[in-house]
């Protein structure tokens, strides 16, 4: 943890840069990359002096974005497994591809936090699958058995990329409660909470049934 000084004069948060992208399947999103204060330094991996992740924006065209409309958004946190190598042990990859496709059409704001491991980082989570596979541990057990708490995600960041973005209200995409919660103790209004798709096969039931336990609504 980093100790959070008070500053005289706190920036707001900025967009750094972005640029639009056409993606397979036939969207198209401009990505953004930002300039947060304080939390982007604090968290992301949870260890160690490294450079800050890039959080990164992708907003597609569409209603929900148009002047009038709440923007439909989903917060996603980093998963290197299930988002680029489409793992089964989870269902991160196939809620990536549903919101793209969703926002492809009705337009939105995906937020992609750099929080892998729901903040752990990539080697915990490729410990934390070792001793689930060894000892029979479901996901949090096993982040608490290598001293972590259930969830080290930051709302405080996706909060600070919608004010950049200048978007005071949403519809979230989310099975996670903690996450509507989350990003109304940040300043954001959530208008609504739509559920995703369960995205279960025989590699992720356990996790699934994990975060059930867990209050995700699944
Ligand atoms: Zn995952």
């Amino acid at each position: 943890m980093v100790i959070d000084l008070p500053s005289p004069v706190r920036a707001a948060p900025a967009i750094k840069a972005s640029a639009e992208i056409p993606l397979a399947g036939g969207a198209h999103g401009r990505f953004y990359s930002f300039d947060l204060h304080g939390a982007q330094a604090a968290h992301g991996h949870g260890h160690g002096n490294g450079p800050a992740p890039d959080h990164v924006a992708v907003r597609f065209p569409g209603p929900s974005v148009e002047p009038g409309g709440v923007p439909l958004v989903r917060i996603h946190s980093e998963c290197l497994t299930g988002d680029v190598f489409a793992s089964l042990r989870c269902d991160c990859g196939p809620q990536l591809q549903e919101s793209v496709a969703m926002f492809g059409e009705q337009g939105g704001y995906l937020l992609y936090l750099r929080q892998e491991g729901r903040g752990i980082g990539l080697v915990a989570k490729l410990r934390a699958y070792q001793l689930q596979s060894e000892q029979g541990l479901d996901t949090f057990e096993a982040n608490r058995a290598l001293g972590y708490r259930d969830d080290h995600r930051d709302y405080g960041i996706a909060a600070q990329m919608l004010q950049a973005l200048q978007v005071e209200r949403v519809r979230l995409l989310t099975n996670n409660p903690d996450k509507a919660a989350g990003l109304e103790r940040h300043g954001i209004e959530v208008d609504a909470v739509l559920p995703t798709r369960r995205h279960e096969n025989p590699h992720n039931h356990r996790y699934l049934h994990a975060k059930r336990k867990q209050g995700h609504r699944l």
